[in-house]
């Protein structure tokens, strides 16, 4: 692997204080778990109702087992994977590690995820904006937005992107990488592409060490509860991560349920759901063309369609009384009227369906 940037490098983008902090070393950090365990005034009895997890002792603060297992799925080296709370805490530590609050901005392109700018915002970070242009039946970047990006701290995008399902090309992320090579980091935010693998950047983070990728456990891998994300980047961005990281992130249930859940049967199942989570995704956007009060469907490449209604909060208010849960967009800029709505299972987007045809604004 050519290294076109070195760890220091990386090092100048992170706030002075990170580096100059002393390292909180947490007693499973230093000692391991061999032994009899006297340093971490833990109580040596298991508490009633131990499913045999021990869990009168602290976890390992980043399981290795784990660690290997993503490492094999996603196709990197366990050193340039970061295991945090889901990928929420992997946006927060990003933001925390390499924004001076007041000094440094960060870049998103709405519409999208919430939480890049909500993190931004708590660590006094500023946010440059690169809307997503509407082409009609699919959005895309600005064409000014590598522009727009130039010397943020951090450029967040997301392919597939929530909430307009939109993929990103590899070689504007490529191009964006190279041109902030030293200004910045780039994040792409695959939360949704186990839908659309094939449009993983994983095999770009060889050549931009500035690149930053994010994976969860939450949607494709059915583990939303469990609360697992994972940031995959150069050891050097781990590593100043991991200066900042809770001493104990993972608690031990969720990550012997994890393990569970990537085993290669449950992987077999999985893939066989996102089998039936594609052709359903097209029939929902199929039905939803067709209705006389949906304007605009989006059908994108993901678990989810975006649709502009005749009336986006009426359809949510309505589909609510009907006992259904939508996702009002209207909020997001360039989305007025628009509704996101989830691929559930079949009979549950029948009962959409069903609710749709009787449903007029
Ligand atoms: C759902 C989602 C996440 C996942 O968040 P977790 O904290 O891992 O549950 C991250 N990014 C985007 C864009 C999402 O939609």
């Amino acid at each position: 692997m050519s290294d076109p940037i070195s760890a220091p490098d990386l090092e100048k983008l992170a706030r002075p204080e990170i580096l100059a902090l002393q390292p909180y070393a947490s007693a499973r950090a230093l000692a391991g778990t061999a032994g009899i365990l006297l340093n971490a005034n833990e109580s040596p009895w298991p508490p009633a109702g131990d499913p045999g997890l021990a869990l009168n002792r602290y976890p390992d603060p980043q399981p290795a087992a784990l660690k290997q297992r993503l490492a094999e799925l996603y196709g990197t080296g366990a050193d340039n994977l970061l295991l945090t709370r889901g990928s929420d805490e992997g946006i927060d530590l990003l933001l925390r590690v390499f924004c001076r609050a007041g000094v440094d901005r960060v870049l998103i392109c709405p519409p999208c995820f919430g939480m890049y700018a909500l993190s931004a915002t708590v660590q006094g970070a500023s946010i440059i904006e690169a809307p997503l242009v509407d082409r009609g039946h699919f959005f895309e970047l600005a064409p000014d937005f590598e522009q727009r990006a130039r010397g943020c701290r951090i450029s967040f995008l997301c392919s597939p992107n929530n909430p307009t399902g939109n993929i990103i090309a590899h070689e504007t992320v490529a191009s964006l990488a190279r041109s902030q090579i030293d200004l910045g980091l780039v994040v792409v935010d695959e939360a949704y592409v186990e839908f659309a693998p094939e449009t993983s950047m994983m095999d770009l983070l060889a050549e931009h060490p500035n690149l930053v990728l994010l994976r969860t456990l939450s949607k494709a891998h059915a583990l939303a509860g469990c609360r697992l994300g994972c940031v995959i980047a150069h050891p050097s961005i781990i590593g100043l991560l991991r200066r900042i990281i809770a001493p104990y992130p993972l608690p031990t249930p969720t990550v012997a349920i994890a393990m569970q859940a990537l085993e290669p049967e449950a992987l077999a199942v999985e893939r066989e759901h996102l089998q039936t989570l594609a052709t359903e995704r097209a029939r929902l956007a199929e039905a939803l063309d067709r209705h006389a009060g949906i304007e605009r469907v989006w059908s994108g490449a993901a678990n989810f369609v975006l649709v502009r209604a005749a009336d986006g909060p009426q359809l949510v208010a309505d589909a609510a009384a009907a006992g259904i849960r939508l996702r009002d967009q209207s909020a997001q800029p360039g989305l007025a009227d628009c509704v996101r709505i989830t691929v559930g299972a079949p009979a549950e987007n029948d009962a959409l369906i069903e609710f749709m045809q009787r449903w007029s604004p």
